[in-house]
């Protein structure tokens, strides 16, 4: 079976969330952009995966179609994608071993390994080793809204909807006890960042994440890659980190020095479900939990789905609580019903785009 035709296709779906979207993206963060890649076999069968593109799409898409494509077109495909993975990064490893050229490279990855599954005709987690579950709780990934009475709000419709966990993108403690006192005390809480603080400011936010009972801190210091501060804010509170990194290297090096209590691999930027795997079956022998970074709607929604299905643990699924103008899968995205995502059970990764949202938001068509 050989490779016979790719195509990178960019789209750009608006977004309600009911703020002011300032905080956390460049500019005002109000549409999801996607990077699909469709990758076409000489037998018929299409795959699908997604490269990591908020605010970064044009310059994804031209890596994607430039850099990692030409690599691909007309090769033979082993039974699983893993030594074309390897040769991809040794090819582009010089134009970085985080960023734009892994998150292109970890869209062709999931287009790769939907492709193997398919083949097999089972679904990609039959693959990956044993189910451990069909179905897995998720968190309402609330974005940045900076106002104790907004996050109230969402965070009070989001326990209504039935979720039993949800996490904060906030930075001020007010709007933090305000997140708790909407949620009760029998809602979890993490609370994300995003790299918002110094090493000072983080060790005195500690009480505070305390008083909330937060069950761990995201990405809690800047630089992301200052592992050090991190472990020490470790050694005091729970970090989850990781969706900064690419490959099991990076989250090796992090484990290693005790920088993170849950490991956060996000699948369209880490390396794809190649590199995933090697993130979780490291994070599985020093006995740290993988909890996945996956605030997105396309191919790596679906993949991630796969990849809980196997995972040990408690690992939560995380949903972006927010209302996108469309639903970009084919027969809709796998949403939480009171809390709770179904694995997908049909052969592959299981996504493929609506033409009819495609035509809509579809760019450079
Ligand atoms: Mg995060």
């Amino acid at each position: 079976m050989k490779i016979a035709a790719i195509e990178v296709i960019e789209a750009v779906v608006p977004f309600d969330d009911g703020g002011s979207g300032i905080g956390i993206t460049p500019g005002r963060w109000d549409s999801l952009e996607f990077v699909l890649v469709r990758v076409e076999t000489d037998t018929g069968l299409i795959g699908w995966g997604e490269c990591f593109a908020y605010s970064c799409r044009a310059a994804v898409a031209t890596a994607a179609r430039t850099m990692v494509a030409p690599l691909l077109e007309g090769r033979e495909l082993p039974a699983t994608p893993e030594p074309l993975n390897l040769e991809l990064q040794k090819r582009l490893h010089i134009f970085g071993r985080y960023g734009i050229a892994m998150f292109a490279i970890s869209g062709f990855d999931i287009a790769l390994w939907d492709i193997a599954a398919q083949a097999q005709g089972k679904p990609l987690h039959a693959l990956l080793g044993p189910q451990v579950r069909n179905e897995v709780s998720a968190y309402a990934s609330l974005v940045r809204y900076g106002d104790p009475a907004l996050v109230k709000k969402y965070c009070s419709d989001a326990k209504a909807l039935g979720y039993r966990f949800v996490k904060l993108h906030e930075i001020e403690p007010a709007v933090m006890r305000a997140a708790r006192e909407a949620c009760g005390p029998e809602i979890g809480i993490s609370v994300d960042v995003n790299c918002a603080w110094s090493p000072d400011v983080a060790r005195e936010r500690i009480p505070v994440l305390q008083e909330i009972d937060a069950m761990w801190i995201e990405e809690p210091v800047f630089p992301p890659e200052d592992i050090f501060n991190q472990a020490a804010i470790n050694r005091e509170f729970p970090v989850g980190a990781g969706e900064n990194a690419c490959t099991r290297y990076e989250f090796a090096r992090m484990i290693d020095a005790g920088a993170v209590r849950f490991a956060q691999p996000s699948v369209i930027k880490v390396g794809g479900i190649t590199e995933f795997v090697g993130v979780c079956a490291y994070a599985a022998a020093k006995g740290v939990a993988v909890m996945p970074h996956t605030p997105y709607f396309g191919p790596g929604y679906f993949a991630t789905l796969h990849l809980l299905a196997g995972l040990r643990g408690e690992p939560l699924f995380e949903h972006l609580y927010i209302r996108p103008a469309a639903d970009i899968a084919l027969g809709g995205t796998p949403l939480p019903v009171q809390g709770t995502v179904p694995i997908p059970s049909s052969p592959g990764v299981g996504f493929a785009p609506d033409p009819a949202v495609l035509a809509r938001f579809r760019l450079n068509a």
